[in-house]
C-alpha cells in the first residue's frame, strides 16, 4: 500500500457536490476535510429569508421527491401540487408543449424537418434545435432562449446544449397528463442520470432548498471549515500531494474539487494538465426577486420570454410553494443574463427593481401598484457556456482530470448544466469510481508485496524456492 493511506481526502467546496462527496467518502471509511471559501455552506443551493417573511433561493429551485429521499429530508418537505411552463409569444401565453403543438406554423416546419434527410448529426445548437424542432419553433423560441441564457450565438454553441431539454414531446405530454390526474407536479427535465417517471415529482423543503446541504453537513461533524478557500492544490509527478489553506500546506491523499473548472488550473501547482480549461467561461446572472402584493400573477409558474424583454424567464415560485411568501403576497423572479461589470450587473438593487417593474407592465397589469421592493442576487457562474470549441475538452472531463488523485465534480467542476439531482448522482458515481480504483490499487499492491515476499523467501531458502514438487524425498 502507498504511504499516504491515512491522509485525509480534501474536498474543495461545501455546495451539494462537495458535501455529497465528503459524506460518501466518510461512509466508505476515508477521512475527509471540507474547505469552503465562503463563510456559509450550500453555494448555489443556498436560501435567503428576509424580515418581511419572504424566502428565496439563488434563483428559484425545484427539486424532486427522489432527491429528498436520497438525502433523507422527505419529512421536511411539502408536496408541490402545481408546476407548469408557458412561453410568452406575440403577446400571448402558449403552454409548453401542448400550446406550441397547436400552432400550424410550428407543426408544418417540425414535420418538414422530420422528412428532410439531415447529413450527419448537427454539431452546433442552432443545427440541433432546427433539426429536432423545425426551423420555425427553433428560430422563434428555442434559439433566442438558449442565446439569452448562454450569452453566445447559437451557431457557436455545441449541439449538446440541447441534451438537458426534454425533446420527447410525447413523453412530456404523457407525464403532464399524469400530473393532472394525480394532482402532483411530476418532474420533467429535472434529472437525467435517473429515469423520468410518474413516481418522480416535485417536493420542496419547508425552509428552502438550503435544507438539503444543511442535513448532509450535519452528518459531517468537525469536517467542514468555512471561510477557508483552498489556495493551491500541490501536485508532484502527476499525483496530488497536498492543499494549501490559510497559507498552511496540508498533506492529502486526494482532492475532490467542486470549484469552477476554469479556476482549478490556477490553483494547481506542479502540473499544467488542466491549462486547457482556463479559457472556459460561465454565464453570470442577475436574479431580481420582486416582492408583490397579490398571488398567481403569472399565467404559470415559469414563463419563458424568448424576445422583447431584458429577462428571459419569470418564475412565480409561490404558485408551487405558497409558503415562501406571506399569504396575500408573492414573489416574481426575473432572470437576467449578464456579464460581470455590464449595465445590469452594476445597476444598484433599487434601480434594478424599478427597471424590471417598468418592463413587466405588459405581463402583469398594474404591477407598479403591487410592487413592494426587491431582493437581488448576482452570481458570476450561473450557467456553463457550452461553446462548440470546448466540446472535446468538456467531454474529456467526464473521464478524469489527467492528474492522479484530483477529481473535479459538481455543476462547475464537470462544466455541465446539471441540476441538483444530477449533481447528486454523478458525484456519487464519480466518488465510487475513485474508491473502486483505490481498492483495485490496494489489491494490486498486496499481490505485488506477496509476490515480492515469495521471491524473497525463494532467494533466502532454496529448498522452499524449488517448491514442494522438488522437496527431497525422505
Ligand atoms: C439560476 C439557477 C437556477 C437553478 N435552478 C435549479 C432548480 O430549479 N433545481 C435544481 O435542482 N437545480 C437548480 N440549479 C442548479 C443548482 O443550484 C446546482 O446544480 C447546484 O447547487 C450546484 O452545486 P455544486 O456543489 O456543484 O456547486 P456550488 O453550489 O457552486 O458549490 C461550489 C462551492 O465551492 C466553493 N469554492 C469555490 N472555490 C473554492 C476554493 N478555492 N476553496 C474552497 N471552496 C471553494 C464555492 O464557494 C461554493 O460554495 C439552478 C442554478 C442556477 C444558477
Amino acid at each position: 500500500m502507498s504511504t499516504n493511506d491515512d491522509l485525509p481526502v480534501a474536498v474543495l467546496g461545501a455546495g451539494i457536490a462537495g458535501l455529497v462527496a465528503a459524506l460518501e467518502l466518510q461512509r466508505n471509511g476515508y477521512p475527509v476535510r471540507v474547505f469552503e471559501a465562503a463563510p456559509v455552506i450550500a453555494g448555489l443551493g443556498g436560501t435567503h429569508h428576509d424580515d418581511d417573511g419572504f424566502t428565496y433561493d439563488m434563483g428559484a429551485h425545484f427539486i424532486t421527491n427522489r432527491l429528498a429521499a436520497a438525502i433523507g429530508v422527505s419529512g421536511e418537505c411539502r408536496l408541490v401540487h402545481r408546476y407548469g411552463e408557458t412561453v410568452h409569444l406575440d403577446g400571448r401565453y402558449v403552454d409548453y408543449p401542448n400550446g406550441l403543438l397547436k400552432q400550424p406554423r410550428f407543426v408544418a416546419s417540425a414535420l418538414k424537418a422530420r422528412v428532410s434527410t439531415p447529413e450527419g448529426d448537427p454539431t452546433t445548437a442552432a443545427g440541433r434545435f432546427r433539426r429536432d424542432y423545425g426551423t420555425a419553433l427553433a428560430d422563434t423560441v428555442a434559439l433566442p432562449l438558449v442565446e439569452a441564457w448562454s450569452g453566445a450565438p447559437a451557431d457557436e454553441l455545441a449541439a449538446s446544449v440541447a441534451d438537458k431539454i426534454p425533446t420527447s414531446i410525447a413523453h412530456t405530454m404523457l407525464l403532464n397528463a399524469l400530473a393532472r390526474a394525480t394532482n402532483r407536479a411530476i418532474s420533467v427535465g429535472y434529472c437525467w442520470a435517473q429515469p423520468m417517471t410518474a413516481s418522480v415529482f416535485h417536493v420542496y423543503p419547508e425552509h428552502g432548498v438550503a435544507t438539503l446541504c444543511e442535513r448532509i453537513a450535519e452528518q459531517l461533524p468537525g469536517v467542514i471549515q468555512v471561510s477557508s478557500p483552498v489556495q493551491a492544490v500541490i501536485v508532484h509527478d502527476g499525483q496530488v500531494q497536498a492543499v494549501r489553506v490559510h497559507d498552511e500546506e496540508i498533506p492529502v491523499r486526494a482532492v475532490v474539487s467542486t470549484a469552477p473548472i476554469n479556476v482549478l488550473p490556477r490553483l494547481v501547482e506542479g502540473s499544467d494538465r488542466l491549462d486547457r480549461y482556463r479559457r472556459f467561461r460561465y454565464r453570470p446572472m442577475v436574479l431580481v426577486n420582486l416582492k408583490l402584493r397579490g398571488r398567481n400573477l403569472l399565467s404559470d409558474v415559469v414563463v419563458w420570454l424568448p424576445t422583447g424583454f431584458p429577462f428571459f424567464r419569470l418564475t412565480e415560485a409561490t404558485q408551487s410553494m405558497p409558503w415562501l411568501a406571506p399569504e396575500d403576497k408573492t414573489m416574481v423572479l426575473c432572470d437576467i443574463g449578464a456579464e460581470v461589470g455590464d449595465e445590469h450587473w452594476t445597476m444598484d438593487d433599487d434601480a434594478l427593481g424599478e427597471y424590471c417593474v417598468d418592463h413587466l407592465e405588459g405581463i402583469i397589469p398594474g404591477v407598479r401598484e403591487r410592487y413592494l421592493g426587491c431582493r437581488v442576487v448576482r452570481t458570476p457562474i450561473a450557467y456553463p457556456v457550452y461553446l462548440a470549441e470546448y466540446e472535446e475538452d468538456r467531454l474529456a472531463l467526464k473521464e478524469s482530470t489527467g492528474i492522479d488523485g484530483l477529481l473535479s465534480v459538481g455543476r462547475h467542476g464537470e462544466f455541465s448544466h446539471n441540476l441538483m439531482e444530477d449533481v447528486y448522482w454523478t458525484t456519487i458515481d464519480r466518488v465510487h469510481r475513485w474508491i473502486a480504483d483505490q481498492k483495485a490499487g490496494e489489491l494490486l499492491a498486496i499481490e505485488a508485496e506477496e509476490r515480492a515476499a515469495a521471491v524473497g523467501d525463494d532467494e533466502a531458502n532454496p529448498v522452499v524456492a524449488s517448491g514442494t514438487r522438488d522437496m527431497p524425498r525422505a
